[in-house]
């Protein structure tokens, strides 16, 4: 489908983007080792890579006290002597860029003038995102040099590159290394691919990626991370990394049991702003999150509450993906209380410390069916981290009630009707 590749990587570029902190996980990881006789080693603590002081200040400065989930066992196996090739699947804020920044950190040494670690990113937004992290953990350790190898990016015929690490996307990366000879492959001693899901998604990422991968050298170090893994990701990680040891950590699972569920009865839109109202009268709610079916009826309910009084925040699909970042930055921040935004446009992003979200429009797919992965990914919460939540659906015609009567079957979970004339019940 074209676009869906841009919306992959727009969606993951803003959840980064919204994340400051890790996903809670109660899912242990599965291991994989290439060599099940090896012992494998997890760590607790940082103290016990022995890293460089200079990395391991850099670590705790950006706040870091224990290695994440992911990281007590991918770390170990990335620093191992010798390197041991990996691929690594978890969702997205699991820890796995700041796992593969550390190992390329390790690896490199500052006294050598040229290219050791390449990183290929599907897009220029990734590949800086990840280039901050680098910077961020690089902060004591300020001989490693850094450069973006993305289109733009022009250098001069002839020159060879000093930095350390270089990190871009996979066509500028093979043209770097082959065409223009800018980078010795075979000097390359850490090879990581970022975002394997995405890449794939793009024409042409793919074989540009295993071009580069095979003028590396034999005792390169191959990482792959994704937060996927279909059959697609699958057979292209084998491809890139040879001998893999393989690191899997479940998604965790979203539930709606802590959430109170509503419905309101409306017959316009008119009304269902009414009783939004209401609810606001009646309630103090936080931080909102209010989805719409389409651009215009978000762009209408997102005036008509400002002129009531609330600071609304609005995204919107014409957006450019910064400023969406931007609006969703502002909201996460909390310098606005309500997000009004589209079906579409919010799909996959995580935004967890809303209490209360209100469908004006229940989630459907294009056949007009209840989407049903949709619904929970919005109100959902996960495992016993979550918090206790609200969610409103606002119901305008039978068409409506069907679709939420078969969201209720499909979970099996009660969703009680509201009176928004007498509100006392929902605190
Ligand atoms: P992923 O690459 O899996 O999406 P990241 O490495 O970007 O995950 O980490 C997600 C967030 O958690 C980032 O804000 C990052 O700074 C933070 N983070 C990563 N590792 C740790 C850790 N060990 N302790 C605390 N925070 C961490």
């Amino acid at each position: 489908k074209p676009g869906e590749n841009e919306n992959k990587a727009a969606q993951s570029l803003l959840n980064k983007l919204i994340r400051n902190n890790l996903v809670n996980t109660t899912n242990q990881v599965e291991v994989l080792q290439k060599d099940p006789n090896s012992p494998l080693y997890s760590v607790k603590s940082f103290e016990e890579l022995r890293l460089k002081p200079q990395l391991l200040q850099g670590v705790y400065a950006m706040g870091f006290n224990r290695p994440s989930k992911i990281q007590e066992t991918a770390l170990p196996m990335m620093l191992a002597e010798p390197p041991q090739n990996l691929i690594a699947q978890s969702q997205s804020g699991t820890g796995k860029t700041a796992a593969f920044v550390l190992a390329m950190l390790s690896h490199v040494d500052p006294n050598n003038k040229f290219p050791q670690c390449l990183c290929v990113s599907p897009t220029y937004e990734l590949a800086l995102q990840t280039g901050k992290v680098i910077e961020q953990m690089g902060k004591y350790y300020p001989e490693v040099q850094l450069v973006y190898a993305i289109r733009g990016n022009k250098l001069q015929r002839g020159m060879k590159l000093q930095e350390q690490i270089v990190i871009g996307t996979p066509g500028t990366m093979l043209d770097w290394c082959s065409k223009f000879k800018f980078i010795d492959p075979k000097k390359i001693k850490v090879f990581v691919l970022d975002e394997a899901d995405v890449m794939i998604a793009t024409q042409g990422h793919q074989d540009q990626s295993i071009r580069i991968q095979r003028m590396l050298p034999k005792n390169c170090q191959m990482l792959l991370f994704s937060a996927t893994f279909e059959e697609s990701v699958w057979s292209f990680a084998q491809r890139i990394v040879p001998e893999p040891n393989i690191i899997k950590l479940k998604r965790e699972e979203e539930t709606l049991d802590t959430i109170k569920q509503y419905y309101v009865l409306c017959n316009s839109k008119e009304e269902k702003f009414e009783a939004l109202c209401n609810i606001y009268g009646a309630i103090t709610i936080a931080q909102a999150m209010i989805f719409c079916h389409t651009r215009k009826t978000a762009g209408w309910l997102a005036g008509e509450l400002s002129r009531e009084g609330h600071q609304v925040a609005l995204l919107s699909g014409e957006m450019q993906v910064e400023q969406r970042a931007a609006v969703i930055e502002r909201f996460r921040d909390g310098k606005e209380k309500v997000l009004v935004t589209t079906n579409v446009c919010a799909r996959g992003i995580d935004v967890e410390q809303v209490s209360v979200v209100i469908n004006f429009d229940l989630p459907v797919d294009k056949d007009g069916n209840p989407d049903n992965e949709t619904y929970l990914h919005r109100i959902g919460r996960t495992g016993r981290f979550g918090k206790r939540g609200l969610a409103i659906n606002m119901v305008d015609s039978r068409m409506s009630m069907n679709i939420l009567n078969r969201i209720q079957e499909h979970f099996n979970k009660k969703i009680e009707k509201l009176n928004t004339d007498d509100l006392d019940e929902i605190e």
